[in-house]
């Protein structure tokens, strides 16, 4: 069966496009997340595709589709492996179809203010490109410059000024999708659309499921006139989560809102004295009107007993917002283990789920660390940093399984929802059909009618094979 596929794909794409090199096999067996890089620090490659194919163009997706749905062979779609949740990784081999070679094409649109561009396309060097023309795409996750304009669809992907822009779902104008059947479709609505469902909401988050996303409308916006940043020393958790929840109801807007409990205050902060939650607050627009606006989120801020660090921590990691060194440094040495976790909860039940949470993952990791990021009038994300050292790779593998499985425990025990933006994959597909309950037979049936013969990213979101 392999090697029929194989000898297909050969026909269809010549030798330069399709391998079956050990080493580039074992390159796209895992992303980034942390049980998938110790599995490589490992020389473990436990789900290795059989054949990877690197597309040029989308008439090889239609062409690899079609051999694939005829052999039933599994296709796992992989852009640029910034996924920590174990999202590409081919767990039932097959094809690995790779997209990050898409041509590149970008498109500015600055009467509507969109851009189009190919789903290939590096987040960062399309913000790039905007920034010299005076526009932001307003989506900036840590991430920007490691993970794809598609990706970002795919994963329903949220950056760090979510509170102003909004999650990857406001940000789409439209896209062009294939289908495991062949059929490639564009879905759009300039600037809305009644006729029907919103049909482009099917993909977001679909993971490779349901269909392979080729190009993308996005959104763009003014670069701001200025931006200001002020940072908060804050008494308790329970006061910058009212603080948060007051400045969001209240219908302000900060571009930035940002709130670390004492643990990780000290990184957030790169001060080891701070002994206190931090917040880290931003407006953004016009002069005049991001210092109303700043005002007044000062006011709520200093009402619940916060007071002013002046802009020094919050300026100093915008400039750093980048980095992820200190997990990644720490995930190379011997033993190094780190993970991230991040759910959401609404207000009335998010500081009970998060002491919870803490309480329950304390005994597995050196240091717990936890902020809230993503706020919305109905509730916050959380998002947890492990950091610890095991005595070899093999117990930090140990940690870090037991680290999910207590972290999803705990979440539906506490009726939280158990990813907000890093997705399900492989570390969380055990736990889709209990996190989305009814609305699992929901996903069941949209993929037995998009990918009828089950061959898109098999093994993920809880969809059996
Ligand atoms: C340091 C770091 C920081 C991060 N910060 C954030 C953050 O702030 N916010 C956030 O949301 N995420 C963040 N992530 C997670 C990750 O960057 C995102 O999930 C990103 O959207 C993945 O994009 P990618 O191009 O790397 O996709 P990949 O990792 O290659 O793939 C991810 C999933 O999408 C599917 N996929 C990819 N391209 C397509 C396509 N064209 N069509 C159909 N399916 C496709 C794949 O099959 C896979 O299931 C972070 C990751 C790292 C390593």
């Amino acid at each position: 069966m392999r090697d029929a596929v194989v000898h297909q794909l050969l026909q269809a794409l010549g030798s330069k496009k399709v391998s079956t090199d050990a080493a580039d096999l074992a390159a796209t067996s895992h992303d980034t997340w942390p049980v998938a890089t110790t599995w490589a620090k490992l020389g473990r490659h436990p789900h290795a595709g059989d054949v990877l194919v690197r597309a040029t163009g989308e008439q090889d997706v239609v062409d690899v589709l079609a051999i694939a749905s005829s052999a039933s062979t599994p296709v796992t779609v992989r852009a640029l492996g910034s996924s920590v949740t174990g999202q590409p990784i081919p767990v039932r081999g097959g094809i690995v179809l790779d997209v990050s070679g898409l041509p590149h094409t970008c498109q500015v649109d600055d009467v509507d203010l969109t851009v189009t561009v190919s789903a290939s396309y590096n987040g960062g060097a399309l913000e790039d490109e905007l920034a010299a023309r005076g526009l932001t795409l307003g989506h900036s996750p840590q991430s920007l410059y490691r993970s794809s304009v598609g990706g970002w669809l795919a994963t329903l992907a949220t950056g760090q000024f979510s509170s102003l822009y909004g999650g990857i779902e406001d940000l789409v104008v439209g896209y062009r999708v294939v289908l495991a059947t062949g059929e490639a479709i564009d879905l759009r609505a300039r600037p809305r659309a009644a006729m029907g469902p919103d049909l482009r909401q099917l993909f977001l988050g679909s993971e490779g499921t349901l269909g392979i996303i080729t190009s993308v409308t996005l959104k763009v916006f003014r670069a701001p006139e200025v931006r200001l940043v002020e940072t908060f020393a804050v008494p308790t958790v329970g006061a910058g989560l009212a603080i948060m929840r007051e400045q969001v109801q209240s219908g302000l807007r900060p571009f930035l809102s940002r709130f670390y409990d004492a643990d990780e205050a000290r990184h957030a902060m790169a001060d080891p004295d701070v002994t206190t939650p931090v917040m880290f607050v931003g407006a953004q627009g016009a002069a005049g009107a991001a210092a109303l606006e700043m005002s007044a989120l000062r006011r709520i801020a200093e009402d619940h007993g916060a007071t002013s660090l002046g802009e020094a921590g919050a300026g100093a990691w915008m400039d750093r917002r980048f980095d992820f060194s200190g997990v990644e440094n720490l995930l190379a040495t011997p033993g190094g283990y780190a993970e991230t976790i991040e759910v959401a909860h609404t207000w009335r039940h998010i500081e009970a789920f998060y002491l919870d949470l803490k309480a329950a993952l304390e005994p597995l990791a050196d240091e717990v660390l936890g902020h809230f990021s993503h706020v919305y009038p109905q509730g916050t994300s959380l998002y947890v940093i492990l950091l610890g050292r095991a005595t070899d790779d093999e117990h930090a593998l140990d940690r870090l399984t037991e680290i999910w499985r207590t972290a999803m425990r705990v979440g539906l025990e506490n009726g939280a929802e158990l990813s907000h933006h890093h997705g399900g994959g492989l570390a969380r597909s055990p736990y889709a059909r209990a996190s989305l309950g009814d609305a699992h037979l929901l996903l069941r049936k949209l993929k037995g009618a998009l990918d009828p013969a089950g061959i898109l990213n098999p093994g993920k979101l809880g969809l059996l094979d």
